[in-house]
């Protein structure tokens, strides 16, 4: 059970008070209570010591009576020759004055009635008990208790002599209830007279109400000493002497009733009880009081918490006193105050970005929500990508970060019509939201910001500069959904960066490529795991020799919906998604297997394998080049790894150094796709390559633009001038190879050989090499005649 707070202090203080109230009542009762036995006992034991006085002195005086009148000259006359009527008036004269129950004469000489007595009822009865007496001695008793028509009597007698005895004068007391009354008075006990187990069957008489006597004597041992008794189950003390010394026949018994004894304090003990009952009572209502007026308080302030974690922060918790109470309120009202503003404060930072304190996506979500609730209202949103930022970031350290951070958006809102609203939704992710706004307004106002950002944001007496792109979608041309507006200004913003615009409106269909794209980006890593990418081998034969060289290993992906895809599709995806380097060892792992074992089965030849720019700069490319190479048991000088121009430039730095550690380890690189990017001979020439590839794009149209041929042959004469062999990729046909041939290119690789084939294939296809099917005489004279 669980108790209120009122409940627990009523408790506390009515606890106690019960506790010594009945603790009191019970000491002072079994006090009492010992106390009422003492004195019962010295009473009873006094008022037995009183009637055996009052006995004795009242035996020896009637005993003197009886001789007294026994004497009497004109009594003994009467009895000597008076008729019985006369005896007996004289009898009851006498008898009147010593207050006796009857007086008798009992004529010794007498043949039948040998005893007159004053009262005629009982003379039949005295006189069986005379006859009785008269068997067993002449003489009558001096005193002795008779039991006579079922009374006792007491009786006192002396000889009457005339000289000789001739009869005795008898007196008789009744011992009943007059007798054990008027002892009671004496004493001020309950009295009773009971035979004693031995005297003839009579019940004895008492004074009390039940005149069952026979339960008196309950527990008695022996005459003088108190016992006790029960008669229906209420406790008596009784003590008891014998009626007469001589004669034990008979008990007087005195008692006293332990409960009337126990009276007055009975009485004492239910004022006590009710003067507890009315103090337990007070102090209840005053507890109860006291209890509600410290709960008061404390149930408010329990509501005011309750409140607070509802989430109701307005209670206003106050308490009038200065005690705990009121200390407690105060510090609940702190408390509130400290919780709602953290709580606004946890609010606003979901709804909030942290370092601007630009509205968030939330907020975006939500405003584009409720503009497009507003109908026939246009707007656009312009997804405004700034891909510097992580850069600059880390160029000028985190703190210098948030500073310029708040730079940049000063100078955005400040561009920014008023009624638009920015937001920030990524670390390089911005979003405008402008209202009534239409596309080609926005696109004009986006590239004129995208220009100032271009120019340099002032940070510091610095001026750093940020290549912004802004896609824009509008409503209601571009959607009318909050997700797919965001979602095509998304596309539009990565759309202006490919081809790198400051500003891209949302193109249809563009969305159906951004799902394939994000399809692929998603796929491809799984598709390494399960193997699903298989390598082909595309032959490179040595011009010179006329010989297969080896070969460059090419991915091929065939996807289970969209079929077979080209690596120029889902090569920049893997770049861009950070899946490019697991490929790449897959791809190094796979071709080197194979390189493993064309060798082990008598080609000597070289692997190409295609290195991305991300590639250069991952920690741990040249560690699985190694392994690889070991796993394999590969010569090093076997591999050549191809780099474009610009994936080098990207971060020419680590790249060289990459190269450099690859070129220390014996391994070969080329330069692929040579021609095609903006670096010039004068940059190639500080790195560590050994190879060139020229691009396609100029070999491929050889026989049929002479300028092709022109920009080929110089590019040869270039390359080996810096110490490079050169491989021409995109040979098509006899002419172009026999042209290669004839200005010293060392390698070529193209359809006109082969396309890239499967292991199996590439395999077979080494083995059935033979140069006469590419070098045919008339070719050769054809390649001679179109290269003079
Ligand atoms: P790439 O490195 O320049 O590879 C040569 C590409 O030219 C291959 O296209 C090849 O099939 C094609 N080609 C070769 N000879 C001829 C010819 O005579 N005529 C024509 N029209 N084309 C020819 P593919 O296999 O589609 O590969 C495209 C590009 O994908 C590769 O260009 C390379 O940049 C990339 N790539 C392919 N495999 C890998 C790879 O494993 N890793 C990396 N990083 N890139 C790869
Ligand atoms: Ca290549
Ligand atoms: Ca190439």
């Amino acid at each position: 059970m669980q108790l209120s707070f009122v409940q627990k202090l009523l408790v506390l203080t009515m606890l106690p008070l019960l506790i010594a109230q009945f603790g009191t009542l019970f000491g002072v009762m079994t006090t009492a209570q010992n106390e009422v036995r003492e004195t019962a006992i010295k009473e009873l034991q006094v008022a037995a010591t009183v009637t055996e006085q009052y006995l004795v002195s009242r035996a020896s005086r009637l005993q003197q009576a009886a001789q007294v009148l026994s004497a009497d000259y004109a009594l003994k006359e009467v009895f000597s020759f008076g008729d019985p009527a006369s005896v007996r008036s004289a009898l009851i004269n006498h008898g009147s004055r010593i207050e006796a129950d009857f007086t008798a004469f009992v004529d010794l000489d007498a043949d039948e009635q040998l005893a007159v007595v004053s009262d005629q009822a009982i003379e039949a009865g005295f006189n069986a008990y005379v006859n009785d007496q008269a068997g067993a001695s002449d003489a009558m008793p001096a005193a002795s208790i008779v039991f006579v028509d079922s009374q006792f009597y007491q009786i006192f007698s002396a000889p009457v002599r005339a000289p000789t005895t001739i009869g005795y004068l008898v007196f008789g007391i009744h011992i009943g209830d007059e007798f054990a009354t008027s002892l009671a008075e004496l004493t001020g006990k309950d009295v009773a007279v009971v035979p004693n187990a031995s005297s003839p069957g009579a019940l004895g008489i008492a004074n009390a109400q039940d005149k069952k006597v026979s339960n008196w004597v309950d527990g008695f041992t022996q005459t003088g000493s108190v016992y006790s008794n029960f008669e229906s189950q209420n406790e008596y003390l009784a003590i008891a002497t014998a009626l007469m010394d001589a004669d034990g026949s008979v008990l007087l018994v005195l008692r006293k009733s332990i409960a009337e004894a126990f009276e007055p304090y009975a009485r004492a003990k239910d004022s006590i009880l009710g003067v507890g009952l009315l103090i337990l009572t007070v102090v209840a209502l005053l507890g109860t009081g006291l209890a509600r007026g410290i709960a008061h308080p404390i149930k408010q302030l329990t509501a005011a918490a309750s409140k607070i974690a509802e989430g109701s922060y307005d209670t206003e918790i106050k308490s009038s006193s200065q005690d705990e109470i009121g200390r407690l309120a105060a510090a609940l009202q702190t408390m509130q105050t400290a919780i709602s503003e953290r709580e606004n404060k946890i609010l606003h930072q979901t709804l909030h970005d942290n370092l601007t304190g630009l509205p968030n996506g939330e907020q975006l979500n939500a405003a584009i929500g409720q503009s497009l609730r507003i109908p026939r209202v246009e707007f656009s949103l312009v997804c405004l990508q700034l891909s510097d930022l992580q850069r600059i970031f880390s160029l000028i350290g985190q703190h210098a970060a948030e500073e310029f951070m708040l730079g940049l958006c000063g100078l955005l809102r400040e561009r920014l019509p008023a009624s638009s609203v920015l937001y920030r939704t990524g670390t390089h992710e911005f979003f405008v939201l402008l209202p009534e706004c239409a596309v080609e307004q926005t696109a004009s106002l986006m590239a004129s910001v995208a220009e100032d950002l271009r120019t340099g944001v002032r940070y510091q007496n610095k001026s750093l500069l940020l290549r912004a792109h802004a896609g824009i979608a509008a409503f209601p041309e571009h959607g009318d959904q909050r997700e797919s507006l965001i979602r095509r200004a998304k596309i539009a913003a990565v759309d202006a960066e490919s081809a790198d615009h400051a500003t891209q409106t949302f193109q249809a269909g563009r969305e159906e490529v951004f799902e394939r794209h994000l399809a692929i980006a998603n796929e491809l890593p799984l598709a390494i795991e399960r193997g699903e990418i298989e390598v082909h081998y595309q032959p490179k034969v040595s011009i010179q020799q006329r010989r297969v060289h080896g070969a460059e290993a090419l991915v091929r992906w065939t996807h289970k919906d969209f079929g077979f895809m080209s690596p120029e599709e889902f090569i920049p995806i893997a770049e861009q998604t950070g899946t490019i380097f697991k490929l790449t060892q897959y791809v190094l792992n796979q071709s080197m297997a194979t390189l493993a074992r064309l060798r082990s089965q008598g080609h000597s030849l070289c692997m190409g394998i295609n290195v991305s720019a991300r590639d250069l700069i991952e920690e741990g490319l040249v560690a699985y080049i190694e392994y690889c190479l070991t796993v394999h048991q590969l010569d090093p000088a076997c591999l050549i790894l191809e780099v474009t121009e610009t994936s080098i430039m990207e971060d020419l730095e680590v790249a060289s150094a990459t190269l450099e550690r690859l070129r220390a380890m014996g391994i070969r690189t080329a330069i692929d796709d040579f021609g095609t990017g903006q670096s010039s001979m004068a940059q190639l020439q500080n790195l560590p390559l050994d190879e060139l590839k020229i691009d396609k794009s100029f070999v491929m149209p050889m026989a049929e633009e002479a300028s092709c041929e022109t920009l080929v042959t110089a590019t040869i004469d270039l390359a080996h001038r810096l110490g490079m062999t050169v491989v021409a990729e995109g040979v098509e046909d006899a002419y172009a190879l026999n042209c290669l041939q004839e200005h010293g290119c060392e390698v070529a690789q193209g359809y006109y050989f082969d396309r890239a084939l499967p292991e199996q294939a590439f395999t077979e296809w080494v083995a059935s090499f033979r140069p006469d099917q590419f070098w045919t005489s008339e070719q050769e004279q054809a390649g001679k005649t179109a290269g003079a």
